[in-house]
């Protein structure tokens, strides 16, 4: 029999029963327009402030502070370019993020750099960490927003929000994070830990793909990424998509349900694997060992590439992912690996799964020994490797 392991819940992740089930009504019988005034239309209409009502809970915040986007690239966008635009008016162009922040986020501030604003990168440690030092000494007059990821997409670094959320707000300056990995993972209060910004997609947390929130703290005035019609409290057009949103109240409810029971039983599950695969030599972790997302298994294996890797466990029924150049279609390896410091040939070499809860113990050891063979026989044809172990060359694994 075929056996299908799914190991890349940070790419995407399946969409759950409870969540389809939800969604069903609203295709083919609830599907009026939450504008119209009828019935089907005024239903439709509860049925969103209903949703609406419940993200805003999970998230400690009010409902009219959550804006439904086309998911978290959208939200990134229009927190950043919102905000850029508006202090621009009163002479405030400067930006800070960090170097390793999805694309979503560092193609915004590179097009604003374009435009005239001034971007700030600050650096992460080899542990894949931001030192809110960083952010403070970087904090200028004319800074109009910092934004800077809850956890990393790749590696899982699980970032101190809230102290830098403080710093902010000590200076004065706007604090936006993208927290589309964090959310269910991390147990997230917006009032609490003092974001003024926070963006989430569905897709990531088992609701479908093309839904997103972005939280505006009340009192912040953003400007319309997307102009139209009178949705979303004037501030976002287009009809909602109605289905979309109220799947992603259903998944956001179960991912945020009992956020330390799951970290415990899927932190223990992740370190199986992080155990198993470090026994092959010369690997290495890549990130913080602790402070990072519970489903988060990142390693580099010296001597292979990563697309090599990811057709070989494709083959043994294993979904994955890495950070290789040739896997995201990029001449260098990922800029978030480059960002801990790593060597283009370590770098090559690194994979990345992305487990849930579902996954079993017996799995993960497939897993590991999946990787074992296809490492060994990966080295075994690898020009690299064969100059490694003759000792002509050699890199370091920090
Ligand atoms: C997936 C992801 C995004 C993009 O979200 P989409 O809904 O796919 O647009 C943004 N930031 C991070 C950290 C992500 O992992």
């Amino acid at each position: 029999m075929e056996r299908r392991i799914y190991a890349d819940n940070a790419a995407t992740t399946r969409v759950t029963e409870p969540v389809l089930q939800a969604m069903l009504p609203y295709f083919t019988e609830q599907y009026g327009n939450p504008s119209s005034i009828y019935k089907l239309g005024r239903d439709a209409h509860s049925t969103i402030k209903d949703a609406r009502q419940r993200i805003a809970k999970c998230l400690g915040a009010e409902e009219n502070e959550i804006y439904f986007t086309s998911g978290g690239s959208e939200a990134d966008n229009w927190a950043i370019k919102g905000t850029a635009l508006r202090l621009s008016e009163k002479g405030k162009k400067h930006i800070i993020t960090s170097v390793f922040e999805h694309h979503a986020v560092l193609h915004t501030c590179e097009f604003l750099e374009k435009q005239g604003y001034e971007v700030t990168y600050v650096p992460v440690d080899e542990k894949g960490l931001v030192n809110p030092l960083d952010i403070e000494n970087a904090i200028r007059e004319d800074t109009a927003l910092v934004t800077i990821m809850y956890a990393n997409n790749e590696i899982g670094t699980i970032q101190p929000v809230e102290e830098i959320a403080s710093i902010c707000k000590e200076k004065g300056v706007l604090f936006h994070t993208d927290a589309v990995q964090a959310v269910g993972n991390v147990e997230i209060d917006v009032k609490k830990q003092g974001i003024d910004m926070l963006s989430l997609s569905g897709h990531k947390i088992h609701a479908q793909k093309g839904i997103g929130v972005l939280y505006i703290r009340k009192g912040i005035l953003v400007p319309n990424l997307v102009h139209g019609g009178a949705q979303e409290r004037n501030r976002r057009a287009g009809t909602e998509n109605v289905p979309a949103i109220v799947g992603l109240a259903k998944a956001l409810e179960i991912a945020t349900e009992n956020i330390p029971e799951k970290i415990e039983k899927v932190t223990e599950k992740r370190n199986r694997l992080i155990d198993g695969l470090l026994t092959i030599p010369r690997t290495r972790l890549n990130g913080d060992r602790d402070k990072r997302l519970c489903g988060n298994c990142n390693i580099s294996i010296l001597g292979i590439e990563g697309e090599f890797l990811l057709l070989s466990l494709d083959a043994k029924g294993i979904a994955a992912s890495s950070g290789s150049a040739c896997t995201s279609g990029e001449l260098d390896p990922s800029h978030v690996l480059l960002s801990l410091g790593l060597c283009h040939e370590v770098a090559h070499g690194s994979l990345r799964l992305s487990i849930d809860e579902t996954i079993t113990d017996e799995e993960i050891d497939y897993i590991i020994s999946a990787v074992k063979e296809v490492a060994e026989r990966g080295r075994m044809m690898s020009p690299l490797w064969d100059s490694i172990t003759s000792g002509k060359v050699d890199f370091e694994m920090i």
